[in-house]
């Protein structure tokens, strides 16, 4: 067991030492605990972490103790790492994150490809992304189809600002971004491809309590997680093209739930693909 204010301030310690407590540490909270702990002392004494491997017996100094303590503290009260580093890695792009986007998740990478595979380079389409957070959808598919329209809405005004920068510091000129409640702000509009990440855990699931420091709003729509869904699925239909599709991240759960939502609202060729780990995970709709 790791004590209270580990590692101490006043004994030596050195980087093997650090490291092997909080891995210890971490591995009640990480599936990953060796290597957050690297990434959070590299961070903290300000080195790359290759370093650390043939510096071992090298010891710390205060201030680089004091530092990996006040991080390391987060990252065991269960704050995910993409937080601490304030970047997550998707689509091969380096993404700003902030407790105001979700932490994008390398499933909605399984969206993503569906998206392209509908849109053959060097054609010209308009994209929705409805509930873009950080941006990680809609920059995937701008950066991929530079032909390509892109607009991306949010509820959010913190994410969409997070998300906008994304954009600029990647040089991703071709995506609008707009404040709004789903349809809203893109109401007189029409898409080619709609496709959207929306909030889906139903309100009393207990995986909430591991998700607590990702804004609510990002992840829970009502009590079966199924609210946001059936609006999307029925708004949607007033903002496709003829022949449009719309693609939806859901849980692994929800197929069946999902495939009747969209059938009732009247959209065709329903099909669902299933993620890595073999989860149903995205429902792809046809106009
Ligand atoms: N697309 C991003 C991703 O995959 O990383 C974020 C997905 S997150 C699951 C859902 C997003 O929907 C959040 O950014 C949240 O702010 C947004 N959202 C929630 N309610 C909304 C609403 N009523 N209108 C628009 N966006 C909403
Ligand atoms: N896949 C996320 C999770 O449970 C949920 C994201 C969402 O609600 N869209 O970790």
């Amino acid at each position: 067991m790791v004590r209270e204010g580990w590692p101490p301030l006043n004994d030596f310690l050195s980087i093997g030492t650090a490291l092997s407590g909080a891995t210890e540490a971490l591995s009640k909270v990480s599936d990953s605990p060796r290597l957050d702990a690297e990434l959070l002392l590299a961070r903290a004494i300000d080195i790359p972490r290759s370093y650390l491997f043939a510096h071992a017996e090298e010891e710390l100094d205060r201030a680089g103790v004091e530092r990996f303590q006040n991080t390391l503290k987060l990252r065991i009260d269960g704050l995910p790492m993409a937080y601490i580093a304030g970047e997550k890695e998707f689509w091969s792009m380096t993404l700003m994150v902030s407790p105001a986007t979700l932490v994008p998740r390398p499933e909605t990478e399984i969206l993503v490809n569906l998206v392209l595979q509908e849109i053959p380079r060097a054609t010209k389409c308009r994209v929705l992304d409805l509930g873009t957070g950080c941006g990680a959808i809609a920059l995937a598919i701008a950066k991929e189809r530079p032909e390509c329209d892109v607009v991306a809405t949010d509820v959010s005004e913190d994410a969409l600002a997070i998300a906008r920068q994304n954009a600029r510091q990647l040089s991703i000129p071709n995506i609008e971004f707009l404040l709004g409640d789903w349809i809203e702000p893109v109401k007189s509009d029409s898409f080619d491809l709609i496709a959207t990440n929306p909030p889906y855990v139903p309100d009393n699931d207990p995986d909430l309590e591991k998700l607590r420091h990702e804004p609510r709003n990002a992840l829970v729509s009502g009590n079966d997680g199924l609210d946001a869904i059936r609006l999307i699925a029925a708004d949607a239909a007033s903002i496709i093209k003829a022949g449009g599709k719309l693609f939806m991240e859901h849980g692994d759960t929800q197929q069946d739930a999902v495939e009747a939502i969209l059938g009732k609202a009247r959209w065709s060729g329903i099909a669902v693909h299933k993620d890595m780990a073999g989860f149903p995970r995205v429902t792809v709709a046809s106009r």
